[in-house]
């Protein structure tokens, strides 16, 4: 379907076009016409699939349409502050032949910003990106004047809702007026989420793009070692396989802080990325990863979503994350767009359950590489094939393109 179908205002189709975008991908058409009509949308969709167009365009056209001077139009809460930046870059993109205002709110980001904030909150800005804790920061102080705002939306809802951020988005919203356009977006629908939009969302569109499984470009497999294998293996795979742009997750940060010790000290060029960093040092890090400066990086949890970055060509797990839900989002880092991407996964002896877990979770055996034979003998395969109990968390649902009304 071709954007021009949509009948957005030319100065939003010029944003379009200048963002060469083409087609509409199957969230944005399914999503986009009820909220052009006006419509609460809940939508199980995952990043990568095109979603943060498909309510920003809508929600731009009806702003520019209904424009309400010294008022915010709509406020979108998401998780991380990584999030945040990446959203308000796609605003800059395709609002800028409009003449719609943005900022984005989050936490880290200093004294300056807190200002430029608080004006943004009391006098209006057209859009309006937040992360919670600093929404409510600003909330407490009293002057957040959100009388005119006309859309709510809640982006990856379900990991805001893992991060502990219930109560700040009830907080939120009970300083929003009653009666708005409510758009949720969440990767997975689980029973918190749907309690969520009974309470928030009134009559809404339901959509379901949510992809269960990673991309069927992703070259995936598993190394399966004992734990003193995995950092000579690491550095066996770097040396041996070309790469572009490499991501590798470690589920703590304790984990990424050693790695990228132990490689710096093998001769690696490459940086770390998790929660402990301040705001500024975490974006002067990816933008070099970006820019391919330093072709490496080590991360947490904190990269597996969300961020779309579309050079990276490999991404290892040094370890199997334990929510299957992870493990589809850190593998989705590569592959991104046209290009192709691999993804090893080291698996230790006492994670090969979770490992089973998460093959039966996406359908797929996943191949088993073979163990260079300078690390020595190497473990077997064996998982335990039945156990309830290590069903990863998260639960997934096919692509159905349905819309429910
Ligand atoms: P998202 O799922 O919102 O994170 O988007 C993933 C990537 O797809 C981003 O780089 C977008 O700029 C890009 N994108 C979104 N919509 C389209 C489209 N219709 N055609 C081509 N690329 C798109």
């Amino acid at each position: 379907m071709r954007f021009t179908e949509f009948n957005f205002l030319p100065e939003v189709l010029e944003g379009i076009e200048a963002s060469n975008y083409e087609t509409a991908t199957p969230v944005q058409e399914q999503v986009i016409p009820p909220i052009l009509e006006g419509r609460d949308v809940i939508a199980s969709a995952q990043t990568g699939t095109g979603k943060t167009a498909a309510f920003l365009l809508p929600v731009m056209n009806r702003l520019l349409k209904n424009h309400v001077d010294g008022h915010t139009g709509a406020l979108i809460v998401v998780p991380t502050r990584e999030l945040a930046i990446q959203i308000s870059q796609h605003i800059e993109g395709l609002s800028y032949f409009t003449h719609l205002s943005s900022i984005a709110i989050y936490g880290g980001s200093g004294g300056d910003n807190f200002v430029a904030e608080k004006k943004a909150l009391q006098n209006g800005a057209d859009i309006i990106v937040c992360t919670p804790g600093r929404m409510i920061a600003h909330l407490n102080m009293g002057y957040v004047n959100m009388k005119g705002l006309q859309f709510l939306v809640l982006d990856e809802a379900d990991r805001m809702l893992d991060m502990g951020f219930q109560d700040d988005i009830s907080k939120i919203i009970k300083a929003l007026p009653e009666k708005r356009q409510n758009l949720l977006f969440s990767a997975t629908m689980p029973d918190k989420i749907r309690q969520l939009a009974k309470k928030i969302l009134h009559h809404p569109a339901e959509i379901n793009i949510a992809i269960s499984k990673p991309p069927e470009k992703v070259v995936q497999k598993a190394f399966v070692i004992y734990e003193p294998q995995k950092l000579p293996l690491m550095k066996w795979i770097l040396k041996n396989t070309p790469y572009k742009n490499a991501l590798v997750f470690c589920s703590k940060k304790q984990t990424v802080k050693q790695l990228r010790r132990e490689l710096k000290q093998a001769g690696f060029t490459l940086e770390e990325i998790h929660s402990d960093l301040e705001q500024s040092q975490r974006e002067s890090v990816l933008s070099a990863f970006t820019s391919g400066r330093i072709p490496l990086l080590v991360a947490t949890d904190i990269l597996s979503r969300g961020i779309d970055i579309d050079t990276i060509d490999l991404v290892i797990n040094y370890d199997v994350p334990g929510d299957g839900e992870d493990y589809v989002h850190r593998i989705g880092r590569t592959a991104r767009a046209e290009a192709d991407g691999v993804a090893f996964t080291l698996v230790s002896e006492k994670e090969q359950n979770k490992f089973a877990a998460i093959e039966r979770l996406i359908e797929k055996e996943i191949d088993k590489a073979v163990i260079p034979a300078e690390l020595g003998p190497a473990p077997a395969y064996h998982p335990r094939q039945k156990s309830s109990g290590n069903r990863p968390k998260g639960r997934f649902y096919r692509s159905s393109n349905s819309r429910k009304k």
